[in-house]
C-alpha cells in the first residue's frame, strides 16, 4: 500500500471485477447497438480503459475536460477545457465518470450533451458517493457505492498525484495537508 493511505477501500481484484460485471451489463443491455462512451479526463482514463475492454460490442471512444469551481464558487458552473472530438447525434452515448459525488459536475455533463441529441444518453461512474448529493442525477450504471471519504487511485488524484493506483484508498490526514507536489 502507497505511504500517503490510511486503508485500501477497493482492491485492484475487487475493481478488475466489479468493471467487469459492468461491462457485461452495458453489452448485454446495448446488445446489437454501437455504444459511444465519454470519458470526463482525467479521473476516467483508467476505469474508462478497463470498461471499454470488457463491453463486447463495437464502441466509440470520446472525451472532454471540464474545470470546476470550487469552493466559494461550488455551484456547479463547470468551463469545457476540450470537448468531443465526433458528433453524438442519434448515437447511444454512455457518460464515464470517476466519481458522482455533489451530482453537480454530471448534471452538467447531461444538460449540455442533450442539446447535441443523442439517440440516449445515460451515466456510468466507477464510484458512487451519495452521502453529499446536491444534484439528483440519474445514474444507470455504477460499481461501487462508497461511504463520505476523500478517496485516490484509478484515476482519482490529489494535487494530481496518485492517479497510477491500481486501488482505491483513503488518503492519510497528514498527507492532505502536507503534500502539494511529487516534483
Ligand atoms: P461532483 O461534481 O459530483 O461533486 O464531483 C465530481 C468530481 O469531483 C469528480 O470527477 C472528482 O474529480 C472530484 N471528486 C469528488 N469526490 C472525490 C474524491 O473522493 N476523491 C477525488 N480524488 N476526487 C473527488
Amino acid at each position: 500500500m502507497h505511504k500517503d493511505l490510511q486503508e485500501i477501500l477497493i482492491s485492484a481484484a475487487e475493481l478488475d471485477a466489479g468493471v467487469k460485471k459492468l461491462g457485461e451489463r452495458i453489452s448485454r443491455d446495448y446488445a446489437g447497438r454501437c455504444v459511444t462512451l465519454v470519458g470526463v479526463l482525467k479521473g476516467c482514463v483508467l476505469f474508462m480503459s478497463d470498461l471499454a475492454k470488457s463491453i463486447s460490442l463495437d464502441t466509440r471512444l470520446d472525451f472532454m475536460m471540464l474545470s470546476s469551481y470550487s469552493g466559494a464558487h461550488s455551484t456547479g458552473v463547470v468551463r469545457i477545457l476540450l470537448d468531443l472530438k465526433e458528433s453524438i447525434e442519434d448515437y447511444d452515448v454512455l457518460i464515464v465518470e470517476d466519481i458522482v459525488d455533489s451530482g453537480l459536475t454530471m448534471e452538467y455533463m447531461l444538460q449540455n450533451l442533450k442539446t447535441r441529441r443523442p439517440r440516449s444518453l445515460e451515466v456510468c461512474t466507477l464510484l458512487d458517493k451519495p452521502s453529499r448529493r446536491k444534484a439528483q442525477v440519474p445514474i444507470k450504471y455504477s460499481a461501487f457505492t462508497i461511504p463520505d471519504k476523500f478517496v485516490v487511485g484509478y484515476g482519482l488524484d490529489y494535487n494530481g498525484i496518485y492517479r497510477n493506483l491500481p486501488y482505491i484508498g483513503v488518503l492519510k490526514e497528514s498527507a492532505i495537508e502536507g503534500k502539494t507536489s511529487c516534483r
